[in-house]
């Protein structure tokens, strides 16, 4: 069944070169995997009983000018990229573990050695690509019966497995989410008991594997799992912060953690961005901090959302995520996502809509994603509402922009215009003019007209006491 996927012209010449070289070789792991899963992968990984650099020079030297090769001389691998390929190239290990490290201790090992050491079943299967093994799959475990079944299973104890690398903890629950897989019944319990063991992966790794969760169809799989092991206690434990609800006097809040789940998993249906996504795992990060109970009013979070941007770089940071514009971008998604909800619920003023647009910007159609995404009320009459009032708000953010284009908007009077307009140097008088200008086109008092607000800031710079430079 996998012949059209290796009956090509590069993989035909490992094999070739294996044979050349004496050395039997056989692709294994992901590229097997998806194969049965009918999912294109264009890393093909390569194992060979001896020399993976000897073999990946030979090939180079066959491929010609089009292939690159690099050659990893420490980890005794080597890569070739060719055309939209990437082939990597190792020789058949067998590792043992240190307790301290998930970097095992490597020595030469036969292809069983090296299936061992693989971290699910789905994960371990080979394929032949020597003359006398071409086209043969070798599962020593029962990995296609797995991929069939989708459950994920360890090769080996599943104990051994997660203690060893404790990233492969993070990487069953990715797949899990990724390909809707069950993960199966020891190796969950195992990720319970093995769970402080991910303290000893580095950040950036189980981040990496975190976002595949995020990317995934439907997030909350992975986050259920996370929560469920205790492993998100370890490494996000603000999120865990959310779950829970609290009662007084009868009156509860909802579950701030399953609330965000469905807003994450909401927004994976109108957006693959990994930083929207991010946004909405955030949107609420602040409410247990900001939550009172007031006798009048129930339950209130307010100012999350300013206190939620605060926290959003120090969460950032502490998950080894990038600082830079995707940061300010999912800050500026938490800062403003209460705010298209209040244009719904209220009577939509052309100002409100004008300001939001103002602040928004370019992303302002994100953050309206964002926020019909927000809505998980279980009564659908209330959905319907809001629903109709976003298309209101949409509509009035369309006609608005279309009428005023304060969406990139640059004020028309700059700070030089004041300065020469009063004879000021640079100072508070020319901060609170502009300010006026920019409040007065944002509340429709005036229009964002170079010669109008040129008239305003006049009359406004008079009202301060400021004298006009004459020009004749
Ligand atoms: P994807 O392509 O979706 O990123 P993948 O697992 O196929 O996932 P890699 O992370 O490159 O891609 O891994 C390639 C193969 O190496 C896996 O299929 C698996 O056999 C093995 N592998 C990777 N990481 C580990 C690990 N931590 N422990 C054991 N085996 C691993």
């Amino acid at each position: 069944m996998f012949s059209e996927f290796i009956n090509t012209k590069e993989i035909k010449l490992i094999g070739a070169c294996a044979d050349e070289l004496k050395q039997d070789a056989y692709i294994i792991g992901g590229f097997v995997r998806d194969i049965f899963l009918k999912r294109p992968n264009k890393d093909i990984d390569v194992v060979t009983i001896g020399s993976g650099i000897n073999l990946a020079m030979l090939l180079k030297e066959k491929l010609g000018n089009e292939a690159h090769l690099s050659v990893f001389k420490n980890f005794g691998t080597a890569q070739i990229k060719y055309r939209d390929l990437e082939f990597e190239f190792v020789g058949a290990r067998k590792e043992s573990y240190d307790r301290n490290s998930r970097k095992p201790i490597v020595e030469d090992g036969t292809l069983e050695n090296d299936q061992d050491r693989r971290d699910f079943t789905i994960n371990a299967m080979a394929i032949g690509l020597s003359a006398n093994v071409f086209g043969k799959l070798l599962d020593p475990f029962n990995g296609k019966e797995d991929l069939e079944k989708k459950i994920l299973r360890t090769p080996l104890d599943p104990d051994i497995t997660y203690s060893d690398d404790p990233l492969r903890m993070m990487r069953a629950i990715r797949f899990s989410s990724q390909l809707g897989f069950t993960i199966e019944e020891n190796s969950l319990k195992a990720l319970s008991k093995n769970k402080e063991r991910i303290k000893i992966v580095s950040k950036e790794r189980i981040c990496e594997e975190l976002n595949k969760v995020i990317l995934s169809v439907k997030p909350s799989v992975g986050f259920n799992i996370l929560f469920d092991t205790g492993l998100l206690h370890i490494i996000f434990p603000e999120m865990v912060k959310l779950h829970g609800v609290e009662i007084i006097k009868g009156k509860g809040h909802k579950d701030n953690f399953y609330h965000t789940l469905q807003v994450l998993d909401n927004v994976c249906r109108t957006s693959d961005d990994l930083w929207l996504r991010w946004a909405a795992i955030l949107h609420d990060i602040a409410k247990p901090a900001t939550k009172r109970f007031e006798p009048d009013h129930g339950w209130t979070f307010h100012g999350h959302e300013d206190k939620g941007a605060k926290m959003v770089p120090v969460i950032f940071s502490s998950l080894k995520l990038p600082l830079n514009e995707k940061m300010k971008f999912v800050q500026k998604m938490v800062q403003l996502h209460l705010r298209p909800i209040v244009l719904a619920k209220t009577e939509v003023t052309d100002s409100a809509v004008r300001r939001l647009l103002f602040e928004a910007g370019d992303d302002i159609d994100e953050l309206m994603k964002l926020c019909e995404a927000d809505i998980t009320s279980k009564n659908s009459a209330k959905v319907q509402k809001y629903m109709k009032n976003f298309e209101l708000v949409r509509q009035k953010l369309k006609d608005i922009e279309e009428k005023d284009k304060v969406r990139n908007w640059q004020p028309s009077i700059r700070g030089e215009h004041i300065m020469e307009a009063f004879g000021l140097s640079e100072g508070r008088e020319v901060g609170i003019l502009k300010n006026a200008i920019r409040e007065a086109i944002l509340d429709g008092i005036i229009t964002n007209d170079f010669e109008v607000a040129y008239q305003f800031m006049i009359i406004k710079g008079k009202e301060m006491n400021l004298i006009p430079v004459k020009t004749d």
